[in-house]
C-alpha cells in the first residue's frame, strides 16, 4: 500500500514526518512524494500563519479525489470544515499512524460486512422500471477493482424475500431489474430464475450485468424458455487480449466468452459487455487483439471506459507502464464508434418484427420529431409516438442513431 506524505512548518513537524514514515516502512508500506498516486495521503499541517493553514487545505482538497487523506498537525485541531472529506487525526496519532491506517482500512471492510441484507422495497423512483438487490459484494478481487475493499464478502438474499419483494413491485412496475455488486455468484440463481418465471403476473425480469464465469449453456436455455425473463445479458469483458485478462485477474479464457456470446446469439439473446482501454501492459498490439475480438463477435452494446488507478487495489502493483493519455482517449474513441457501429446492425436485425416494451414516461427529440422512449426486452432503445402503461408489443419499423423506431399496431 502506497502513502504520500506532505509536510508543512516546523521542524518538530519535520521530525514527526520521519517518524511517521519509518514506522510506515518498518510496516510495508511505501512512502511516496505527494505529487504522486497513494492510497493515502498524510498532511502534516501547521497553523502558525494563516498562509501556512490555507497551503495545507488546499493541498488536502487537491489530494482528496486520488486518496483517503488523514490531516494531522496542528491545523486539525482548528480546521473542521474539512470533515467529512478528510480523516482528522491530532499530532499524538503520529505515534501510532500504523494503527491509524489499520482502523481506516477495517472501517471500510467492516462496514460493508455488516451492511444488512435483510430489507426491501415497496416502491421506485422511476416510473417503469424497479430494481431489486438480491446480493451484496464480491469475492473475486479483479486487480483493478476497488468494489470488494468497499462492500466485502458476498452475501445472499434471502431467496423467500427476492421472491415476495419481485411479486409485490411487479404489481406496479413492468420491469423489475435483478440486481447486485457481483450477482452471477447468488448461491443459486438458476433456482431464483425459476421461481421467478413462475410468478403470475404482466411483467419481466432482467438481470443486471454478470460475469462471463457464471453464465453457462443452462442459463442461457432458462432465460430463452422463460417467459418472464428479458432477452439481454450484460456480460463485462473487459479486454481480448488474453495477457490483459491475466493481468486484471479475470478468471475466463477469450475463447469461453466467445462461446457463451454466440450460444445467446443463436437464442435470440442480445448481448451488451463492458471493456477497460489503457490497462497496465496495453500496447498497441493488445488494442488490436481486442479490437477484432469485439468486431467478431454479436454483441449489441458497449460501454468503453478508460482505466484510473483506484486505491488499494493489486493493479498498482503491477510493475509496467501505462500507456499515456492521448492514445487511451483515442482508444476509447475508436471502440465506442466500432460498439455504436454494432449497436445499429443489432437493432437493424430487429426490423420489421414484434418487439415487447416497456414505455418511459420520457420525451425524446430526434431529427425525426418528439418521441417516447422505451425498452425492448432485448435492451434495445425503442422510440415510439405515444405512451402506453405496462409491457405492449410494437412493431419496429427503423433504426438510426443507437434507437429503434416502434409503430403501435391499428
Ligand atoms: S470487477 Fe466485478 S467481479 Fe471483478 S472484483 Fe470488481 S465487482 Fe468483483
Amino acid at each position: 500500500m502506497r502513502v504520500a506524505i506532505a509536510t508543512f512548518g516546523c521542524k518538530l513537524n519535520q521530525y514527526e514526518t520521519q517518524l511517521m514514515i519509518e514506522q510506515l516502512q518498518r510496516n510495508g508500506y511505501e512512502v511516496v512524494g505527494v505529487d504522486e498516486e497513494a492510497d493515502f495521503y498524510i498532511i502534516n499541517s501547521c497553523a502558525v500563519t494563516s498562509k501556512a493553514s490555507k497551503e495545507a487545505r488546499m493541498l488536502a482538497k487537491r489530494v482528496k479525489r486520488k486518496g483517503m487523506v488523514i490531516y494531522t498537525g496542528c491545523d486539525s485541531y482548528l480546521e473542521k470544515k474539512l470533515e467529512g472529506d478528510v480523516i482528522l487525526t491530532g499530532n499524538s496519532f503520529k505515534n501510532s499512524i500504523v494503527e491509524v491506517l489499520k482502523k481506516q482500512i477495517a472501517n471500510i471492510s467492516e462496514e460493508s460486512k455488516f451492511y444488512p441484507l435483510n430489507s426491501t422495497i415497496t416502491s421506485f423512483s422511476e416510473k417503469s422500471r424497479a430494481f431489486v438487490k438480491i446480493q451484496e459484494g464480491c469475492n473475486n478481487h479483479c486487480t483493478y477493482c476497488i468494489i470488494p475493499f468497499l462492500r466485502g464478502r458476498e452475501r445472499d438474499k434471502d431467496e423467500s424475500m427476492v421472491i415476495e419483494e419481485i411479486k409485490r413491485l411487479s404489481k406496479s412496475y413492468p420491469e423489475i431489474v435483478i440486481t447486485g455488486t457481483n450477482i452471477g455468484s447468488y448461491k443459486n440463481l438458476k433456482g431464483l430464475i425459476e421461481k421467478i418465471s413462475k410468478i403470475d403476473g404482466e411483467f419481466r425480469v432482467r438481470i443486471s450485468s454478470i460475469e462471463p464465469m457464471y453464465v453457462d449453456f443452462e442459463l442461457i436455455d432458462m432465460i430463452k424458455d422463460s417467459t418472464k425473463i428479458s432477452k439481454h445479458l450484460h456480460i463485462p469483458l473487459q479486454s481480448g487480449s488474453e495477457k490483459l485478462l491475466k493481468l486484471m485477474g479475470r478468471r475466463y479464457k477469450k475463447d469461453r466468452f466467445r462461446q457463451i456470446v454466440e450460444y445467446c446469439h443463436k437464442r435470440g439473446i442480445f448481448v451488451g459487455t463492458d471493456v477497460i482501454v489503457g490497462f497496465y501492459g496495453e500496447g498497441e498490439a493488445e488494442f488490436k487483439e481486442t479490437y477484432s475480438f469485439i468486431e467478431e463477435l454479436p454483441l449489441s452494446f458497449g460501454h468503453v471506459f478508460s482505466y484510473s488507478k483506484r486505491p488499494f487495489t493489486p493493479a498498482e502493483r503491477i510493475n509496467l507502464t501505462l500507456p499515456k493519455g492521448p492514445v487511451v482517449r483515442e482508444r476509447n474513441r475508436i471502440l465506442r464508434e466500432l460498439f455504436s457501429k454494432k449497436t445499429l446492425e443489432s437493432i437493424k436485425s430487429l426490423k420489421g418484427k414484434e418487439v415487447e416494451v416497456v414505455v418511459e414516461p420520457t420525451i425524446v427529440k430526434t431529427e425525426k420529431g418528439e418521441f417516447f422512449k422505451a425498452v425492448s426486452s432485448e435492451y434495445v432503445k425503442v422510440l415510439v409516438k405515444s405512451f402506453k402503461k405496462g409491457l405492449v408489443k410494437c412493431r419496429l419499423v427503423d433504426a438510426s442513431n443507437g434507437f429503434g423506431y416502434g409503430q403501435w399496431h391499428g
